[in-house]
């Protein structure tokens, strides 16, 4: 999973909320505890209009009120937010300004290599669409898992980039001031197969767990038909002792029909009579259990296999446009007495947009083996130690 996905947390849902609340212009108040939100007359939303006071976490007072109201995953006033959200997807616009910071990749990072001076040359200026997704995972049973998953796509090219997804968490959390403002320009048409392109990274991205869960859930499911199949095993034996049992009765009853007195023949058969029948019951019982054991229990199965079964729910909650810039950053690194500029694709709130490979061995610069020579082109760590 990467950072883009973010569990229905105290923290993420404090984002959400924060972000939500403001792209529909309301302001709010932080205190430690609590935060006082005024939701003006002109608001567009289910939210009663005025000052709202919402508690922090779970330590909140029972039971919400006009003006009181609970803020934690489970509570009625975020889940209201979300229905709301996921109906509406409101849209709201953010900028990544190029003066922010210029991201140093890992390769020059974990190197002895340093940066002397980097600067960035913006040439185009580029939308993205991110999209907040409500991801909920759900056996009918026990499993229940609920997370938020930022994606970002070029809005002109569709290309996936994640590393701009987690830029605009950063951005937009609540430690941080930014927050989106204004509505995207982005039309319903053009927003439409963003979405559509967004929601299939997700359900990719997604994918290997899901897998893991439904496995989990058929091995919990065939565990659980092992053991009704067992129990009724089991019960069959029984059935079956209780058969013979009673089959052994009768013909005792039988002998002593042959051969007892008149008394002692009009009881037996009196005995037998009902113990007759109760074999007939038993014979058809059991008769009924095998036909449904060697079925394999089908119906109970069934069921078993519904409530193991997964339901997944990927709803849009917020679609922001962010505009970032495309261009190039000169690097100039040294590293003792020499030096050398390196010119890289980069975009603001991405960072540097292409790989760059060892000029000896070709391997690709990583974290793992990041830059180590600079005098004849740039060499990787490994090729630097053979030498
Ligand atoms: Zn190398």
């Amino acid at each position: 999973m990467t950072d883009a996905a973010v569990p229905v947390t105290q923290s993420a849902v404090e984002q959400f909320t924060e972000r939500y609340l403001r792209s529909l212009g309301c302001s709010i108040e932080h205190s430690d505890d609590y935060w006082v939100v005024s939701v003006p007359d002109t608001t567009d939303t289910e939210i009663p209009h005025g000052k709202h006071t919402l508690v922090r976490g779970e330590g909140a007072p029972d039971g919400d009120d006009d003006s009181t109201k609970r803020l934690h995953p489970e509570s009625a006033f975020f889940q209201r937010l979300l229905r709301e959200a996921a109906e509406r997807s409101p849209t709201g616009k953010l900028s990544i300004e190029s003066e922010s910071d210029i991201e140093t990749p890992k390769w020059i990072q974990r190197s002895d290599v340093e940066v002397q001076n980097a600067q960035f040359v913006p040439y185009y200026d580029r939308t993205a669409a991110v999209v907040l997704f409500r991801v909920g995972i759900e056996t009918v049973s026990e499993y229940q898992k609920e997370f938020l998953r930022a994606v970002a796509v070029d809005s002109r090219s569709e290309e996936h980039l994640p590393r701009l997804a987690e830029s605009f968490l950063e951005l937009t959390s609540v430690e941080s001031s930014e927050a989106p403002s204004g509505s995207a320009e982005l039309t319903q048409t053009e927003a439409r197969p963003l979405l559509d392109t967004a929601r299939e990274l997700v359900i990719n991205e997604i994918q290997d767990r899901l897998d893991e869960i439904h496995r989990e859930a058929s091995r919990a499911a065939d565990s659980e038909v092992e053991e009704y199949r067992q129990l009724q095993e089991h019960r069959i034996t029984e059935l079956q002792e209780e058969h013979s049992n009673l089959s052994a009765k009768i013909n005792d009853l039988s002998e002593q029909i042959n051969t007892g007195d008149e008394d002692s023949r009009v009881q037996a058969l009196r005995e037998r009579k009902e113990l007759k029948s109760e074999y007939e019951e038993l014979n058809e019982t059991l008769n009924e259990l095998r036909e449904r054991r060697d079925g394999g229990f089908p119906e109970r199965q069934r069921e078993i296999r519904e409530r193991h079964s997964l339901d997944v729910q990927v709803t849009p909650l917020t679609l922001t446009e962010v505009e970032y810039e495309r261009g190039e950053v000169d690097f100039e690194l040294t590293n003792g007495s020499r030096g050398q500029t390196v010119t890289l694709g980069y975009g603001s709130g991405i960072g540097v947009t292409e790989t760059v490979r060892c000029a000896s061995c070709d391997q690709e610069l990583s974290e793992q083996d990041p830059v180590q020579k600079i005098s004849n082109g740039l060499e990787c760590q490994r090729c630097a130690k053979e030498r």
